[in-house]
């Protein structure tokens, strides 16, 4: 690999209270590629996602983390948003109170703005139907489906998904691993931490294991499907 890395994160470490959580983290990720951070409950993927998006804990106490070239370390949550991270959390976080449609329009009130309302309503169809309906009042899938178009209403570059398929029917989980692919084909980079190792693994290009706060494996996805040892000692599939 010699194409220089979109987004890298070097030698972070990052906790919460008083234990460092996540140590040593070094991955770097290229422009319009999928990677799957995996690992077992409690592993430290969540508190990986969150140090990249900058929010406000965990806090991140050494190492760097660049985007496109500007230091995302320096940054609080709203500048790496308006620099291009958008994070989808695992509870979606949909705004009560406001419509499908209003919750997009909320995340184009301040520049830069991404996807329009009728490029998201192409790629998610359903929102489209249920544009004028509450969004808590959709269901999880859709919810989640929300949650990525809210993202890509920002102008985004990378999408952080923090368990996107979680609590999904397969048949959901098949749609959205549909529009991800699309997502990817727009050049947008994804990172993708997910319980369901396997549908992350064949959705992504490279993948990077995480136990108990290290990084015990960067390669492809390939490797990993191909690896039983690898799959049966860290992600019990
Ligand atoms: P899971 O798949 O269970 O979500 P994970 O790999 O995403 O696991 P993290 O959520 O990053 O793991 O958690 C890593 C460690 O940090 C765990 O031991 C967890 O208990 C701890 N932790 C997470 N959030 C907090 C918090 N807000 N305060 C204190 N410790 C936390």
């Amino acid at each position: 690999e010699t194409a220089p890395a979109f987004l890298s994160v070097w030698n972070m470490e990052s906790y919460y209270g008083e234990s460092y959580i996540v140590q040593n983290i070094t991955f770097n990720v290229h422009e319009g590629e999928i990677l799957a951070l995996l690992g077992r409950n409690g592993a430290g993927k969540t508190t990986t996602l969150r140090s990249i998006a900058r929010m406000d804990s965990p806090q991140v106490t050494k190492g760097e983390i660049w985007l496109d070239h500007q230091p995302l370390h320096t940054m609080s949550s709203h500048q790496a948003a308006s620099v291009g991270i958008g994070l989808v959390p695992e509870d979606r976080c949909i705004i009560p109170g406001l419509t499908v449609e209003e919750n997009l329009q909320l995340a184009q009130i301040a520049p830069p703005v991404g996807w329009s309302l009728e490029r998201l309503y192409d790629l998610f169809p359903r929102l489209a139907e249920r544009r004028k309906q509450e969004g808590v009042t959709l269901s999880g899938g859709e919810q989640q489906m929300l949650a990525v178009a809210r993202a890509l209403a920002r102008d985004l570059k990378v999408l952080l998904l923090d368990e996107p398929y979680e609590g999904l029917a397969p048949v959901i989980v098949d749609e959205i691993e549909k529009t991800l692919r699309i997502i990817k084909e727009q050049g947008i980079t994804t990172v993708i931490v997910e319980q369901n190792a396997v549908r992350a693994l064949e959705l992504a290009d490279r993948a990077v294991i995480l136990d108990t706060g290290s990084i015990v494996f960067d390669g492809t996805a390939a490797e990993v499907l191909e690896n039983e040892e690898l799959r049966s000692e860290y992600l019990a599939i």
